[in-house]
């Protein structure tokens, strides 16, 4: 409750102690006449970080006296002792911690037999969670603070290229101390995150009971379609030849469901029950007439055709008031914006508002969408945004490339094996490819895959593949190779590096990008013909087109943060009407004049703008950056030793990152290059 108070107020955590001003400077006069004058910056620097954290129950004055002379690093051999010690004990703490995390969840994600109650126990089991608290108990979080500088964004970007390795590095191990959330707001966090996490994954649409005028059903029984993913990806596959009869019908009647959902004039009866069938058109609610599953009524909700209580925007709702609860304990990000911006993406909002802009606004788009419209041969509908027909058509059908991998991989052990091989193929010398194989341990996946790096040296980086009982399939193998190029990074950005401090990248867009480097040629790897200028062209379209959609996206979910922290009392009902006047908004301006209808609100359907706080604008700047580094792999003909140049550097500013591996910052201008060209290429 206090928490709530402390924020609605807009004053700091907790107010600094009475004595604090005193004690400082007293230190600071003491210390810099025992240390010489040069001593002093870095002394008020260190007090101030300090004092910004310090709490009552942390010590009294004298406390704070006592633990500041002792701790204050005056001489460069213990300035020295100090980094060197504190960066081998983070990379064994989160190595460490990783490890016992992959342990403690093995059962869960691998397919290695049953899942006991207690498994899921020990998978939810989060072992460093309680290291944050440790640190600023034992006060080595203070130390830290007392040490080395925490920078904001603006100041890494004004003055992060003149900086040394040394500098980053330790301006990343302040950074890990530059909030101090209390254990009860990321619970309240953790809380809001799952509730709308809850909400979202039992979203599901029951086509076969979608009627129109005629009681007509277009889709076939049991099928059941998560909101939105399932449904975009229905939409998608109705392109050309999935229905040609009826695909044109589904798209709409999946599109007028994706605004019901959106204005929440959804009937509450219809969510996630097989039980009713319901006309989108014109909300008409019956029980069913043709029963295709004994799953039940949801209990607790309205039946007839009552709207959804705006259920979906108190969810959202919910995650922003949990969100804010930690921004007065994050003073160099003090808002959940700033936090994803500044902190995960390490890109200004601006800049990354103006790079989707530049992609909405690019007179690229109208060509591209004549394009569409005459491959569809009609004009373009609103749900034509997730248009998919840009797809080439391969030299091999998908069954005959299932036969080519299970061939070669019947285990998982047998690409394994495979790895050096394949690294070597993608132009790794024989020494590099069997020093990365052997730092990266093959698992069967419960799942289609994922890569799990290490963070200690010493430890292996992990590939999760799914390999079936007849061997692999070719998706599985496109996935293993995805896999297997976030693995390499991961061993590079790790093992390659001057400072682990520094491990990793600058964020998740630059190793998806690189990841992709791997995925695009996995035809090559398997002795097949790469794919034809045709196909790479198609291929650039069908991404151009995905940013084009996803960006506006990003700019909805951005502008409805900004909607809720100016107006932090909003009710459910006035944040769905702000989302939609933004959505609108935003379809107005840059889709409007290209599909030719105004106030379409299908922008506002992504079901991670009600749980993942702020994390669509990761996709379009994901796109972008793959584009940059696509690039640069083709100018330069040879993956291996460009790769291991790109992500020896690390979590270093996205921009330096980008400029050191390609020479420009990161931006819009390869994709649109790449894309104009394309343009011209497509028959
Ligand atoms: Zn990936």
């Amino acid at each position: 409750m206090s928490v709530v108070i402390a924020q609605e107020s807009g004053k700091k955590a907790a107010a600094e102690p009475p004595w604090m001003k005193d004690s400082a400077a007293k230190l600071e006069r003491e210390l810099s006449g025992n240390y010489g004058e040069a001593a002093r910056p870095r002394l008020q620097r260190g007090l101030k970080q300090v004092a910004e954290f310090w709490r009552a129950e942390d010590g009294d004055a004298a406390g704070f006296e006592a633990f500041v002379r002792e701790s204050f690093a005056g001489d460069p051999k213990t300035l020295d002792a100090l980094f060197a010690r504190m960066e081998s004990a983070m990379e064994s703490l989160d190595g460490h911690m990783l490890e016992i995390n992959r342990d403690f969840r093995k059962q869960s994600d691998l397919d290695i037999g049953p899942i006991y109650f207690f498994d899921e126990t020990l998978a939810g089991y989060d072992p460093s969670a309680h290291v944050a608290d440790d640190f600023f108990e034992n006060k080595l979080a203070f130390a830290v603070l007392l040490n080395y500088p925490v920078t904001g964004l603006s100041q890494r970007l004004a003055e992060g290229e003149k900086w040394s390795r040394r500098q980053w590095a330790e301006t990343r191990l302040a950074e890990r101390f530059s909030k101090r959330v209390p254990a009860s707001v990321n619970l309240a966090i953790g809380k809001a995150a799952s509730e709308a996490e809850q909400y979202i994954s039992e979203y599901n649409i029951w086509m076969h009971h979608l009627v129109d005028d005629k009681g007509n059903r277009l889709f076939p029984p049991k099928l059941r379609l998560l909101s939105h993913w399932n449904l975009r990806d229905e939409i998608k596959a109705d392109y050309g030849a999935g229905d040609a009869k009826n695909g044109l019908a589904k798209q709409r009647t999946i599109a007028r469901v994706c605004e019901r959902i959106v204005t929440q004039t959804i009937p509450d009866s219809v969510v996630n029950n097989p039980q009713v069938d319901w006309n989108p058109f014109t909300n008409d609610v019956r029980p069913t007439a043709d029963k295709d599953s004994d799953f039940p009524a949801p209990a607790g909700r309205k039946t007839g055709n009552a709207p959804e209580p705006d259920t979906r925007y108190a969810m959202l709702l919910g995650t922003y008031r949990a969100a804010r609860l930690a921004d007065p304990y994050s003073p160099t990000a003090p808002t959940m914006i700033a936090r994803r911006f500044d902190e995960n993406r390490q890109i200004p909002e601006a800049r990354v508002k103006k790079m989707l802009e530049d992609v909405l606004s690019s007179p690229l788009a109208p060509r591209v969408a004549k394009l569409i419209e005459k491959r569809l041969g009609r004009k373009l509908e609103p749900f034509d945004i997730w248009y998919a027909g840009f797809k080439p058509r391969g030299a091999y059908t998908e069954a005959q490339l299932d036969e080519i991998v299970r061939k070669r991989y019947p285990t998982p052990e047998a690409y394994k094996k495979d790895i050096p091989n394949l690294l070597v193929q993608l132009g790794f010398s024989k020494e590099k490819a069997e020093f990365l194989a052997s730092n990266i341990v093959v698992d069967p996946a419960r799942g289609s895959g994922h890569a799990m790096g290490a963070q200690r040296r010493g430890d292996q980086a992990h590939l999760r593949t799914r390999v079936e009982k007849e061997g692999m399939n070719y998706k599985g193998f496109n996935i293993a190779v995805h896999e297997m190029g976030h693995n390499v990074e991961q061993t590079f950005s790790l093992n390659e590096i001057d400072h682990t401090l520094l491990q990793g990248v600058p964020n998740t867009a630059f190793t998806e990008a690189l990841a992709f480097v791997f995925q695009a040629r996995d035809l090559e790897l398997l002795g097949l013909p790469k794919p034809d200028a045709q196909a790479r062209a198609l291929e650039t379209l069908n991404d151009f087109w995905g940013t084009f959609e996803i960006g506006g996206v990003a700019l909805v979910d951005m502008g409805v943060w900004h909607w809720m922290y100016d107006h932090p009392d909003a009710t459910p009902a006035q944040l769905k009407e702000g989302t939609l006047q933004i959505a609108r908004d935003v379809w107005n301006k840059y889709y409007a004049p290209i599909f030719g209808q105004k106030d379409v609100t299908l922008l506002a359907i992504y079901s991670h703008m009600i749980n993942s706080f702020l994390y669509l604008p990761d996709y379009p700047i994901g796109h972008m950056i793959a584009f940059q580094i696509k690039q640069q792999m083709d100018k330069t003909g040879q993956v291996g030793p460009e790769f291991e140049r790109m992500t020896t550097a690390g979590n270093i500013a996205p921009d330096l990152w980008m400029k050191n591996a390609t020479g420009f910052p990161v931006g819009p201008e390869a994709l649109l290059a790449e894309t104009e060209k394309a343009l011209t290429q497509v028959k």
